[in-house]
Formats: structure tokens, C-alpha cells, sequence
């Protein structure tokens, strides 16, 4: 029997990080983190490391091999097709390794699969259920700069290039709202917690 999966998305700086930290700690959830297997998939030589420098041409690897993340930002921001190419190269690696990992979760009620393009990319139909780490645009631009040390020019810029709040809203079946303190977030995870901890029995 397959383990329940949920989905955790929300644009940039809604918490989505400290919400699954947050259920991890308190009961041992297990979470694929997406995010975490593209920075992966870009920082080892590999398949993707490959098929970047031949598309590209050597000047996008460093001499040691490993990525020139700088150059390759630049050319995914001078705008064109750039970062469409990118995304269709990483989209199926990252699904078949997200999909590999929630296929070898084994402990914990449930399995999390957080991402940040759960609703973009297609990959909402690897999980059971989607809740939003919903906050306004301001607090995600307020909270985005204050992680990362960037400008507010470039966290509206992220920002503006996802689904909007309001459609991500219209997409998913739980919400929770990040616009107060952690400890109102860590309320409202605790109930969802108990929700699909008991979901997961009776599937
Ligand atoms: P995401 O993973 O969705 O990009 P994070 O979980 O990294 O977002 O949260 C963005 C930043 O905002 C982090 O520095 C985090 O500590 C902070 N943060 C998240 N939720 C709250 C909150 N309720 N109150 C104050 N700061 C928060």
C-alpha cells in the first residue's frame, strides 16, 4: 500500500520551509524537498551538468567542472527562451528522483512533497492532497528579502514570474495562513497534522 503524500506549495517566502521543518521535528513526517533536488542535480557533475554545457558551450562550467551559476543567472534573466529550455530539462529529472524518493519513504503517518512549482509543474499528480502556505505579496517580498540579503526589486521579480496568490488559492485543498507569528502557523499545522495522520490510517 502506497504511503499518503501531501503536497506542500506557496510562492517564494510564504514559510513553506519552516512549515514542513516544523512537522518533520514534531512527528518525524518524512519530506522530498524539490527544491532541494534541482540544487542538487546542479551542483554534481551529472546528466544535467552535461546536457547544460552542451547547450550552452563550455564557458557555463568552471574549470573544475562544477556550474557557473553566475553566468548561467545572467542568461536565464537577459529574458528569451533560456529558462523554458532550463525548465524542460530539469522538470523530468527532478520528478523521477521525487517520485524515487516518496516511492522509498518507508517511516513516518505520511510523506511531504514540497515545491515551490507543485501547481506549474504537473507534479500535484505525484500527491493526495495540496495545502498553500498562503501570505500577501507584500510579506512574501518583506520575508524573501530579509532570508536572502536581496533587493525588493528582485524578490518582486520572482514573485511576479509565479502563479498568482489568487489562483494558487483556487487550486489547492487546504490553507494556512503565514501572515502572524510562527506559533500561529505551528497551531493550525498541528490540526491539519491530525488530519492526515488520520487520513493515512483509513486509506
Ligand atoms: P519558503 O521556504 O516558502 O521560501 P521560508 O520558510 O524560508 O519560505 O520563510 C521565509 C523567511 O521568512 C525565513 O527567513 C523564515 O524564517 C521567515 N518566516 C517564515 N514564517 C514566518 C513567520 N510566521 N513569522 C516571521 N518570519 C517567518
Amino acid at each position: 500500500m502506497a504511503m499518503l503524500v501531501i503536497g506542500v506549495t506557496g510562492g517564494i517566502g510564504s514559510g513553506k520551509s519552516l512549515a514542513v521543518q516544523y512537522l518533520h521535528k514534531k512527528n518525524g513526517v518524512t519530506v522530498v524537498d524539490a527544491d532541494q533536488i534541482a540544487r542538487e542535480l546542479l551542483s554534481s557533475p551529472g546528466p544535467a551538468l552535461q546536457a547544460i554545457g552542451d547547450h550552452f558551450g563550455p564557458d557555463i562550467l568552471q574549470a573544475d567542472g562544477s556550474l557557473n551559476r553566475a553566468r548561467l543567472r545572467t542568461i536565464i534573466f537577459a529574458g528569451g527562451d533560456q529558462r523554458r529550455w532550463l525548465e524542460q530539462l530539469l522538470h523530468p529529472m527532478v520528478r523521477e528522483s521525487q517520485q524515487q524518493q516518496l516511492q522509498s519513504c518507508t517511516g513516518g503517518p505520511y510523506a511531504i512533497l514540497v515545491s515551490p512549482l507543485l501547481l506549474e509543474s504537473g507534479h500535484h499528480t505525484l500527491v493526495d492532497r495540496i495545502v498553500l502556505i498562503d501570505v500577501a505579496e507584500q510579506i512574501q517580498v518583506t520575508r524573501t528579502m530579509g532570508r536572502d540579503g536581496v533587493s525588493r526589486a528582485e524578490a518582486e521579480r520572482v514573485i511576479e514570474a509565479q502563479m498568482s496568490r489568487r489562483e494558487r488559492l483556487s487550486r489547492v485543498d487546504d490553507v494556512v495562513d503565514n501572515s502572524k507569528t510562527p506559533e500561529h502557523l505551528y497551531r493550525q499545522l498541528d490540526r491539519l497534522h491530525a488530519l492526515y495522520a488520520n487520513q493515512a490510517v483509513t486509506l
